[in-house]
């Protein structure tokens, strides 16, 4: 048990820090580790060399998770309450977001499955009700949707429902059976998501990858009746491309068009996320991206965000480092 557990409060965005230890190429390079958490909520910025810069060399976030941190304490402390509301009907949506090695699919694989374990609990505890619980996974790159739980590779459409709003047509929803269950989904998706992939990491770094589980319950005594009703909500887990890719709008030659659509989406999720950390009133440019107009339930009116930032507290990551904190600011 905890003392430090989170209330965040319903209107605002979470923003989690999570700094990873340093890999073991880092540590056979001799890297330095730069970056410092303390009090849980604070990190810093500690290299003796560059002392007198004008970068600021504290940040205070909701909470940091120290290198040594485990995922279990980064969801029980910092993404369960957000992802279990979907039980209460509430949708939620949950990103990892920071350079490419920093740890995003490590996080939210982790967190995932935290969320689905506390999720068929939650359900055999609530035998009075009835449950599905339904999967999908897609992929956007560059700005095109693909089903990762299809071996089709063509583009799905985007719709718009006059009552749901915009959705994904004709995307797989696999109805969860079990744990078992659920690490074979992920393992097609992490198969299919490879496909086009000429190197390690290469495609995965400029793509997203959204998971979402949407839970429909009704109550057991008025199953088929006319004035059963039934509740529904979903939580999106959202692996973010690279951060790095938001800098390299301008690079040159083949990667171009990547380069620009992936900068899009995620300069896009920025304003989002910036305009919704000051309330959730008035023109969002949600439609500016395939991913922030896919996310608009999980992102607006009564939805629940948290942003899991993940950071390398290595010396020559410094710079995407300072992006991602400038980032995990603005959404505040
Ligand atoms: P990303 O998805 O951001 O590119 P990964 O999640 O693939 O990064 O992480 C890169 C490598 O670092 C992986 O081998 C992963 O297992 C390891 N790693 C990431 N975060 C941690 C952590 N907090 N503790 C231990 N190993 C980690
Ligand atoms: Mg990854």
């Amino acid at each position: 048990s905890s003392s430090r557990g989170i209330n965040a409060r319903e209107e605002k965005i979470l923003v989690l820090v999570r700094l990873r230890p340093l890999n073991e190429k880092e540590i056979m390079m001799n890297e330095a580790a730069d970056w410092e958490c303390i009090n849980g909520t604070s990190i810093l910025y500690r290299n003796t060399l560059r002392e007198g810069s004008t970068f600021p060399s504290a940040y205070t976030f909701d909470r940091v998770f120290r290198g040594d941190c485990s995922t279990k304490q980064v969801y029980e402390e910092g993404a369960r309450e957000i992802a279990f509301s979907v039980v209460s009907g509430i949708n939620s949506s949950i990103f990892a977001y920071g350079q490419t090695s920093s740890g995003k699919t490590y996080t939210m694989n982790g967190i995932l499955e935290y969320s689905v374990a506390d999720i068929f609990d939650y359900i055999r505890r609530h035998e009075e009700r009835a449950f599905i619980v339904k999967f999908s996974a897609i992929e956007i790159y560059n700005e095109a949707v693909r089903d990762l739980l299809s071996t089709d590779t063509s583009p799905l459409r985007l719709l718009d429902d006059q009552e749901r709003g915009t959705i994904v047509e004709k995307v797989t929803e696999e109805i969860l059976r079990d744990w078992n269950h659920l690490r074979e989904l992920i393992s097609i998706c992490e198969a299919q998501r490879r496909i086009g992939e000429t190197s390690l990491n290469e495609k995965s770094s400029r793509s997203h990858q959204i998971i979402k589980l949407t839970i429909e319950s009704s109550a057991r005594e008025f199953l088929g009746k006319d004035n059963s009703t039934t509740l529904a909500a979903s939580v999106s887990f959202i692996d973010l491309a690279g951060s790095e890719r938001a800098a390299q709008a301008l690079s040159a030659g083949a990667r171009l068009k990547e380069g620009c659509h992936i900068n899009r989406s995620l300069l896009t999720l920025g304003t989002v996320i910036r305009k919704l950390s000051k309330g959730r009133n008035g023109h969002i440019n949600y439609r500016d991206s395939k991913l922030t107009r896919i996310l608009q339930p999980c992102l607006g009116g009564n939805a629940r965000t948290a942003i899991i930032c993940t950071l390398s507290p290595a010396r020559s990551h410094v710079e995407q480092t300072r992006n991602t904190l400038l980032f995990a600011c603005c959404a505040k």
